[in-house]
């Protein structure tokens, strides 16, 4: 029987970057939520490190040691096919490959008993937080989390087909020492949140626009939301809406004025 894991699309709520160390990380200060969509892992043991990778977005991802559910695996020690059910676009600033790599290690631990006994940042900034995979506050170069407590979201994510590679895009930057986001209030209601949320940034939304005009189509297009803005290094954007039905009603607009985007309803919390 395969241990199965479900791998989340991790949202970038906000994301400031604030400063990059001597090594070359860049400093973040971001508000990290999560999907109720995203890919689904299999895993099983197996005499050799294997994946197969299937489902409706398997095109053009790697089956091979590129990808980071078999680099998991294999910084875990332990040989297994894995089996990777793509759902979510790749190169797209929704955490694909961290969310999968996270996953790869949940169903791991489930499958031998043993935890992750490596430092996960070795696969990534977004590891630690997809390994956590609850809305969270994510500083310092991704190892730094304060967890919180979110209103439940309804969202609509949308990406326009275009690969975003994120070092052009942190090349791009202005500035690479911004204003880190203010303290979230206290009281979570939704309107306290969304006016808290407007004041904060992703500060890698106008050089990802620069890279690909494409993102400013796609805001534009999420114009009806409470709160519309790009996520990670894009270039999918995400809007926020007051209710699931208005999300699913301007995700059918979407989809239909924009049949070559990829375009989701979903909660994120
Ligand atoms: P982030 O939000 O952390 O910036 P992303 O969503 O932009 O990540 P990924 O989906 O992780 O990016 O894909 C980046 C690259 O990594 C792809 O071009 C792909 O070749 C490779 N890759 C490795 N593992 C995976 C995976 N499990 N799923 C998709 N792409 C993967």
């Amino acid at each position: 029987m395969p241990t199965e894991a479900f791998a989340p699309a991790k949202v970038n709520l906000a994301l400031h970057v604030t400063g990059r160390r001597d090594d070359g990380y860049h400093l973040l200060d971001s508000l990290v939520a999560f999907a109720d969509i995203g890919d689904r892992i299999a895993v099983a043991h197996a005499p050799e490190t294997r994946l197969t990778v299937t489902g409706p977005r398997a095109g053009g991802v790697p089956a091979d040691a590129r990808n980071l559910c078999w680099r998991a695996a294999e910084l875990h020690g332990t040989h297994a096919h894995i089996t990777l059910e793509k759902h979510l676009p790749a190169a797209a600033g929704i955490g694909g490959g961290s969310s999968d790599a996270a996953a790869t290690l949940r169903a791991l631990e489930a499958l031998t008993g043993r935890g992750t006994d490596f430092d996960p940042l070795v696969l990534g900034a977004d590891l630690p937080v997809c390994l956590y995979a609850r809305a969270a506050r994510m500083q310092g170069i991704g190892e730094a989390l304060t967890p919180l407590d979110l209103p439940p979201l309804p969202a609509v994510l949308v990406n326009p087909g275009v690969e975003v590679p994120t070092g052009p895009v942190f090349a791009a930057l202005p500035s690479r020492e911004n204003p880190p986001m203010t303290d979230m209030p206290v009281a979570r209601d939704r309107q306290t949140f969304l006016g808290w949320l407007a004041a904060q940034r992703n500060d890698l939304q106008a050089p990802a626009i620069g890279l690909q005009p494409v993102i400013a189509q796609v805001i534009d297009a999420l114009r009806d939301a409470d709160l519309a803005r790009m996520s990670g290094s894009g270039a999918t954007c995400f809007g926020l809406y007051p209710v699931q039905g208005a999300a699913e009603r301007a995700a059918g607009r979407i989809a239909a004025r924009h049949p070559g985007w990829w375009t989701a309803a979903c909660t994120l919390g």
